[in-house]
């Protein structure tokens, strides 16, 4: 839990980061003091089984595509290992994990083998060599005074960039589009920096762990010159806000998978903290 220190209760110095990523700003822009909590302070806090589910799959399809972009071992046994040397470590590693008991540890894992195999065999696996995978991009913008940064999944032999979310149940395509706004348009203007082409398409595909698994994928055009400048005005806006330091409450329905309640029923209204 934090307290207020002499320190953190005078005004604080605007500084600037060194860049701001769609995610960062969608956590800033989402909750300020949740993302004060995590990722300025942060602060220790149990890792949620899904958060830890969704990295494993993760560290899986990336193994996946990065044997297809160098054409080596892509089998689905390799994905499957990959699969289960990372749950481990990251249990071992960035744990505790909050599972309910064995029993929940056990269907995640499951689940997890489940959604991977249901990938490839759901025809939206690549078939040709992606452009890049996992590639970390930075553009200067304008209207932006910090670059926008952010690390792209999966870009396709065609230019789409695509960004992979394992979920709980299926998604309302125009719903998920909607909320993942911010990355689709970000991963749209970081593609454009590096190649000076639109892509056709900002694709999500979701790993749905149902009893049957699903792989969804949600297809959004391009954005044009108004969802950019809108984009850019949410990331801006995140920058200033972490640059003067403003962190407050923001409470909703995410607050009740929020691991820092303790901490924020103890803000103390008012101040500001360096970040
Ligand atoms: S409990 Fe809710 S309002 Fe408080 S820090 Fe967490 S997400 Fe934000």
């Amino acid at each position: 839990m934090i307290a207020p220190t002499q320190q953190a209760v005078a005004p604080a110095p605007r500084t600037l980061p060194d860049h701001i990523s769609p995610s960062a700003a969608k956590s800033y822009l989402s909750c300020s003091l949740r993302f004060f909590f995590e990722r300025v302070l942060r602060l220790p806090a149990p890792v949620s089984p899904s958060l830890h589910l969704g990295k494993a799959i993760h560290a899986g399809l990336q193994a996946f595509h990065l044997a297809r972009w160098r054409g080596g071992n892509d089998s689905p046994e390799m994905l499957a290992g990959v699969f289960e040397v990372e749950f481990q470590r990251l249990e071992q590693e960035e744990g505790p994990v909050s599972w309910r008991d064995d029993k929940a540890r056990t269907k995640a894992r499951e689940d997890g083998l489940r959604v991977l195999a249901a990938y490839l065999d759901s025809g939206e696996a690549p078939t040709e060599r992606p452009k890049a995978v996992e590639v970390p991009l930075d553009q200067k913008l304008d209207g932006l005074p910090v670059p926008l940064g952010g690390v792209i999944d999966l870009v396709t032999h065609d230019g789409v960039p695509v960004d992979f979310k394992s979920a709980a149940a299926r998604p309302d395509p125009k719903q998920a589009a909607f909320d993942h706004e911010i990355q689709l348009v970000s991963y749209q203007l970081l593609v454009e920096g590096a190649t000076g082409e639109t892509p056709p398409s900002l694709d999500l595909v979701f790993l749905v762990k149902t009893k049957t698994p699903q792989v969804i994928r949600v297809s959004t055009p391009p954005a044009d010159i108004a969802r950019k400048s809108r984009v850019v005005g949410l990331l801006r806006l995140a920058v200033e806000g972490i640059a003067e330091g403003r962190f407050h409450p923001q409470p909703g329905m995410h607050c009740s998978w929020c691991p820092f309640r303790a901490e924020c029923a103890a803000w103390p209204h008012g101040i500001r903290v360096a970040a």
